[in-house]
């Protein structure tokens, strides 16, 4: 049958006509309503990709899929864990992923992820016939996995279950790596013998790629190890939808309204765009490591709008040498810093024993640095004036959501994408476009914090977050697919 899945696009699907009747207008029930009215309790099971930046927005969904009525079972790799006891709500099974340390510890992200895909079929497969022998009157209604682990979609079609593909980076980043084999195919981008990312570095790394207004080839979304054969073998594989009944996006329609009009015409499922889910389900934290909330306490000492938070983010690592200019450029700056320094964020580093001498009794108490922050509760507090970022898409979103404008400094995949729209597309934002060098980073962090662009971006950011909230509440945009999304659940 045909329906029609966002406005004025057609689409085929083979599920019942659950989007013909829907005008939008439905109210958000809550998991008892739905239970009273539908007899008995769903179970979906969900699979996330073990980054902390897929870990987040999958439990986040599964919160809200809970309290719709829905029971939920995670299951997960043994490496990067999630916690049970921070959602006793739902059933956890780790199975085994055959990683190895070395994989685990080479930063090698596209072959981890290769890894996983190639190691972790059997164990999916063995682990779910399990969940429907062990309760064979709760059938699993659905199984919704992370795109990056697309062997689960061949497990869930030989067991019957119906998938549902969760994208958790922003749909603008999925075109462009859709495009980097289209430009190779095309002669823009030569192989083999040299990593994408560094071709693009050396060569014509400020040119505009053809009909990708406004990312130049070195925001391309690609990394240091990608070899074209890897980038594609990823990207072909993740990228089909195959058998998925629906693709979800934890996006906005106010974010990403052309690139989702885009990625329609490319896929043939009904997309999905619910975002920031975040937002949506005051969901626990899903924190891999401990969140220091001491952190909280000195934002309190801090005036409005006047500290600048720096974290990037869960897996982006960077030299002992940037370590030091980062650290100068924040002190010289001489404006208030929350600073996330990860253990091991610095290669060989426990923590902060790598910080140059004289550093910490020079910053005195204008500078509070942690291991890990809770960072959803640092970027709403009102001490907050800007967000240095390497662009996760957690991290964007977060950060946009709480109206806080941004100083980007990307490493790898698609932090170049969303960096690029922080600050060219949606205008929130500052790029930093050199290597970390403290004399530019004392002058971006002024010009965000002290200047008047930084006070444009603040009220453009602010502007930018009432949208988001309009799209999330009764009646918006993420709110109405929502309601679709849990209406097309319950049709399985
Ligand atoms: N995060 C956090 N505390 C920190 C740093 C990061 O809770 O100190 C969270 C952040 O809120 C986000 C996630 O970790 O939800 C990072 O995901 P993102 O997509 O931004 O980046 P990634 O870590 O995947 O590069």
């Amino acid at each position: 049958m045909e329906v029609t899945a966002r406005k004025g696009m057609k689409v085929f699907v083979n599920v019942a006509s659950w989007m013909d009747g829907w005008n939008g207008s439905h109210d958000m029930e809550n998991g008892n309503e739905r239970r009273e009215r539908e007899g008995g309790v769903k179970r979906l099971v969900l699979f996330p990709c073990p980054y902390q930046g897929h870990i987040n927005p999958m439990l986040q969904l599964g919160s809200f899929l809970h309290s719709k009525g829905f029971s939920i079972t995670v299951i997960h790799t043994q490496f990067n864990s999630p916690n049970p006891s921070t959602h006793p709500e739902f059933t956890f099974f780790p199975i085994q992923d055959g990683l190895t340390a070395e994989e685990i510890s080479s930063g090698n992200v596209l072959a981890f992820l290769l890894a996983i895909n190639a190691n972790c079929k059997a164990s999916f497969r063995q682990c779910l016939t399990q969940v429907m022998e062990q309760e064979p009157d709760n059938k699993i209604t659905c199984a919704i996995r992370d795109d990056l682990m697309y062997f689960t979609e061949a497990v869930a079609k030989d067991l019957n279950i119906p998938n549902i593909m969760l994208r958790t980076s922003s749909v603008t980043n999925v075109l462009a790596r859709t495009a980097v084999p289209q430009l190779h195919s095309k002669g823009h981008i030569p192989f083999p013998g040299i990593t994408l990312h560094c071709w693009i570095a050396n060569s014509q790394s400020l040119n505009p790629v053809p009909d990708f207004h406004p990312l130049r080839f070195k925001d391309l979304p690609t990394s240091n190890f990608d070899t074209f054969e890897k980038y594609s073998e990823l990207v072909v594989n993740a990228f089909d939808v195959r058998t998925a009944s629906a693709m979800v996006w934890n996006t906005t329609d106010c974010l990403e309204q052309s690139s989702l009009a885009q990625i329609q015409q490319q896929f043939p499922v009904p997309i999905f765009s619910i975002g920031p889910l975040h937002k949506i389900e005051a969901a626990a934290s899903s924190s891999l490591l401990e969140e220091d909330t001491s952190c909280i306490a000195w934002l309190l000492k801090q005036s409005n709008n006047s500290v600048i938070y720096v974290s990037l983010g869960s897996v982006a690592s960077i030299s002992e040498i940037e370590l030091a200019q980062m650290a100068w450029g924040l002190a010289n700056s001489k404006q208030p810093f929350l600073w996330v320094i990860r253990p091991g964020s610095v290669s060989g580093s426990e923590w902060i024993e790598l910080l140059p001498q004289g550093f910490i009794e020079a910053i005195g108490e204008g500078g509070c640095i942690v291991k890990w922050a809770p960072q959803r509760e640092v970027l709403s507090h009102r001490a907050m004036g800007g967000f240095w970022s390497h662009c996760g898409w957690n991290s964007t979103l977060e950060s946009l959501s709480e109206g806080i404008p941004m100083i980007c400094t990307p490493s790898f995949g698609d932090q170049k994408v969303h960096s690029r729209y922080v600050s060219q597309v949606w205008n929130v934002g500052m790029h930093m476009d050199n290597e970390l060098e403290r004399g530019e980073i004392e002058r971006t962090v002024r010009k965000m914090m002290v200047d008047a662009d930084g006070e444009v971006m603040r009220v453009r950011a602010k502007d930018l977050k009432e949208k988001i909230e309009v799209s999330l509440s009764n009646g918006g945009s993420s709110y109405n697919f929502l309601n679709k999304l849990v209406e097309l659940i319950m049709l399985f």
